[in-house]
């Protein structure tokens, strides 16, 4: 994205020094993604919008898709293997080797639309994963939680009407992209928290909308869109989200994936540009993905 801009590299390295420092490195199994193919993004996206950005990457400098979103040299395929960890996560998830998967991804996805890069993301990562998922593993009902800050505009565009998925999500309102306030249908649980809102009201939306939709959906598999952007040292938004906030939600999550889903959740990553906080919220996650308690 540029010099400066708070989607950096340094994200990942701040995720990997904290799964360090923490001593998680030897209880966990890391593996590198491949590139998504042309097929796999092609459930999502319009075949003509991946040709089209899978073309306009500069060979020098910056080309921008829209006035947030950057290409590099080096971005499509960044942007391949971040949409192709997600389809690797499903494949060991569905077919028995892991329990569950975290994909630590640049760009981030939940923002690009079917035929429409926007918020620094150009593929949609989680909803590429979602619809191999029910392409090649023959699932039937795949569920979405979204915790980034920013409502899934994209993910929504994607799935909305489609009886397959289940998206939950809360985010700040208002707030970069202004969407989510419909509730188009009831398979789309949007809830729009109010600048400022912190822990409580997080936990409470998580308990009172998310869990019953959850529970009443019996996902097969349960998808993050794993944004650590409502924490309260971000400073791109104004929620008030602690560390705890997301080892909390992680649980509750895994509880509803262990009676329904067999275990099952891949989650990715999505913004958090609080490199500290990102780190840390990222590694409570991760540690109640694995596992290993909160
Ligand atoms: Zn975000």
């Amino acid at each position: 994205m540029g010099p400066d801009h708070p989607e950096c590299p340094e994200r990942l390295a701040s995720i990997s020094d904290h799964v360090i420092a923490l001593g998680l490195d030897g209880l966990i199994a890391r593996n590198e993604a491949t590139p998504a193919t042309r097929e796999q993004l092609a459930r999502v996206h319009s075949g003509a919008y991946v040709d089209a950005v899978s073309a306009a990457a500069p060979s020098s400098g910056l080309r921008y898709l829209d006035p947030d979103t950057a290409l590099n040299p080096h971005s499509i395929e960044a942007a391949l293997h971040a949409a192709g960890a997600v389809v690797n996560a499903v494949d060991l998830v569905c077919g028995g080797e892991r329990k569950t998967a975290f994909c630590a991804v640049r760009p981030p996805g939940h923002h690009a639309e079917r035929a429409r890069a926007m918020g620094f993301c150009v593929f949609n990562n989680v909803a590429v994963g979602a619809a191999h998922a029910l392409a090649a593993h023959g699932l039937s009902r795949v569920a979405i939680v979204d915790f980034d800050v920013h409502h899934g505009n994209g993910t929504e565009d994607m799935f909305e009407g489609d009886p397959r998925v289940l998206m939950v999500s809360t985010f700040q309102y208002p707030l970069y992209p202004y969407s989510g306030l419909d509730n188009p249908s009831p398979l789309m649980v949007n809830v729009p928290l109010a600048p400022g809102s912190g822990g409580a009201e997080f936990r409470a939306a998580v308990a009172d909308r998310w869990l019953p939709a959850l529970a009443d959906y019996k996902p097969q598999l349960i998808l993050i869109s794993a944004g650590f952007d409502a924490h309260r040292e971000d400073p791109l938004a104004n929620l008030q989200l602690s560390d705890d906030d997301y080892g909390w939600v992680t649980s509750r999550i895994a509880e509803i994936a262990a009676v329904h889903a067999g275990g099952r959740i891949v989650s990715t990553l999505e913004g958090g540009y609080a490199l500290s906080a990102l780190g840390r919220s990222a590694t409570a996650h991760v540690r109640v993905l694995a596992g290993l308690g909160s």
